[in-house]
């Protein structure tokens, strides 16, 4: 109450009682389980979403197939304003959906308006997007002839979502399907249920006042047995999945079994490199952020920190006196830099990882623990801590997400940094602090980072639209967001037109008749 949270839901068009998770854009309606959603900030009880049966499914694969071959139809720049007055709405409730975000996923309230701004931003990228959906001419090796591709539609897209980006990863997928002609089904994470249904609601206020057919913009809600309905549909062409490498491994077998395709964004296990001449100040603040933002939830999130010898010590106690300066409490209070974990077993995941990294040999920087007291009820909150570890520690190879930060010493050549930083099973985010152009050339060059994203002078935390997003390896190759990740959504057709009385064969192959 104190932050306006009452006010948010209401603006929002959330019930204090029961909300339906299953929609069509037309209709809101679901008979599943009731899923209750409470907020890591205080413990409290944010409200209630009713989850998507199979009957419920059947009735939104229905709506979106049939509602598919009309918006097909429509020219894409029409589409495009579609997504522009969505976008509005965005920006109007830009404030009560921010703070929806930072209370039910507990990240802080400017990262839940950031997160917001992102939708913003990648709609306006899918309106210009809406007139560029360009392919290419080629020359045809035959006389007469005239060669080109083009895109078309793809489908039905399903959407599967993460916790920590409950509602930005929906419209990095959703905006660009849309203009791409494509009607898309979400299922948001189980664990923020109630940002689900607000984006939904706005989606489908506007999609219904264009007058767009019911089928667009579909939600359904519950756990992985809901998200199944999905993958192993064969009218779904396109699978767009977002969260743990153990999930997206489950899913690429199950969609590759129905040759259907993927675009896979899972989990990360990012370092930066810290040369002899980088910014120290710099790199303190690019790490801290890192490893600390968002409680460490981010699938771009500092995990490790791998600091050449010459300036480890520097380093070290930098950060570790950074550490000291960090606020933890409500993410609503902008006085605070770092909030609560999602849930219980994410704070016994993170307890477990500190134990493990003193099980293989690790020396903790700065304990960790779990915070009780005033402030603290929900049992959520915990102390952000850095272990100095190495690299082929089993726990350092997997991703925690918690803010446990690794540190580890590397000697010589930028290159014995860069096989510890590549030397995990995960890809997706990577930086190197250093003023040497030799050493930044190195580590974004082909001997370089083996990551989707490489960063210079600044940390792994965080990206923008413009650029494609993703990560290799166990990350699971996809790509999303900005530069040409809108093909996936498509279909691409090759076309070759004879405007001749003849037809000559390609490849010279004669074939007389
Ligand atoms: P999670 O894997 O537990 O769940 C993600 C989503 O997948 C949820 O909606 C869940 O219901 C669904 N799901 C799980 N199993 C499924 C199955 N067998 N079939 C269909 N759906 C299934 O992940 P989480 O805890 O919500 O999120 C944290 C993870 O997400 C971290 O690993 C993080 O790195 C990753 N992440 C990656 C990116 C990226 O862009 N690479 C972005 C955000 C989060």
């Amino acid at each position: 109450k104190e932050f306006g949270i009452d006010k948010a839901l209401e603006e929002l068009g959330l019930n204090q009682d029961i909300n339906n998770g299953t929609s069509t854009g037309e209709d809101f309606f679901s008979s599943g389980e009731v899923i209750e959603s409470y907020s890591p900030v205080d413990g409290a009880l944010i409200g209630k979403v009713r989850a998507t049966t199979k009957e419920d499914y059947d009735k939104v694969i229905a709506a979106a197939t049939a509602g598919f071959k009309e918006w097909r139809t429509m020219p894409a720049p029409q589409r495009g304003e579609i997504v522009r007055q969505f976008n509005d709405e965005l920006r109007r409730l830009k404030e009560p959906l921010g703070k929806l975000v930072s209370y039910e996923m507990g990240k802080s309230y400017q990262e839940g308006l950031g997160e917001v701004q992102e939708m913003i931003d990648i709609c306006d990228f899918a309106v210009g997007l809406s007139r560029q959906l360009h392919g290419l001419t080629m020359h045809s090796e035959r006389p007469g002839h005239r060669m080109y591709e083009q895109y078309h539609p793809l489908g039905v897209v399903g959407i599967i979502s993460a916790f920590n980006f409950p509602v930005a990863v929906w419209s990095w997928n959703t905006a660009l399907a849309w203009v791409c002609g494509d009607a898309c089904i979400w299922k948001g994470s189980e664990k923020t249920p109630l940002t689900s249904v607000a984006c939904q609601n706005i989606a489908a206020r506007v999609f219904a006042s264009n007058n767009v057919p019911a089928g667009i913009s579909c939600l359904i809600t519950g756990d992985y047995k809901v998200g199944e309905f999905m993958t192993k549909d064969e009218r779904i062409p396109l699978i767009s999945a977002t969260g743990s490498t153990r999930m997206g491994k489950i899913v690429a077998k199950e969609v590759a079994g129905r040759l259907g395709k993927t675009l896979l964004e899972l989990g990360g296990n990012n370092a930066i490199i810290v040369t002899p001449d980088a910014n120290i100040k710099n790199t303190v603040i690019g790490a801290v952020f890192g490893a600390v933002g968002t409680c460490g939830q981010r699938c771009t999130s500092t995990r490790r920190l791998i600091v050449h010898e010459e300036v480890y010590d520097k380093v070290k106690n930098a950060i570790v006196d950074a550490y000291k300066q960090i606020k933890i409490g409500n993410p609503l209070d902008e006085n605070n830099h770092v909030g609560p974990l999602i849930d219980k077993d994410a704070v016994k995941n993170y307890q477990n990882a500190l134990d493990k990294v003193v099980e293989e040999g690790g020396n903790i920087l700065v304990e960790g623990g779990v915070l009780e007291g005033e402030g603290y009820e929900s049992g959520c909150y915990v102390k952000p801590a850095i272990a100095e570890a190495e690299n082929h520690f089993e726990i350092v190879q997997h991703e925690t997400f918690a803010p446990v930060l690794y540190l580890m010493k590397y000697k010589g050549d930028v290159a014995n940094a860069l096989e510890l930083q590549n030397g995990v099973r995960q890809g997706l985010s990577s930086a190197i602090m250093t003023n040497n152009l030799r050493e930044a050339e190195r580590f974004l060059s082909v001997e370089g980072s083996d990551c989707g994203i490489a960063n210079v002078n600044i940390g792994t935390s965080g990206a923008e639209i413009g650029g494609a997003f993703g990560g290799e390896k166990e990350t699971g190759g996809g790509r999303e967001s900005g530069s040409d990740a809108w093909k996936i959504y498509m279909r691409r057709q090759t076309n070759t037109i004879n405007y001749t009385t003849e037809l000559p064969l390609a490849q010279g192959i004669k074939f007389d008749l």
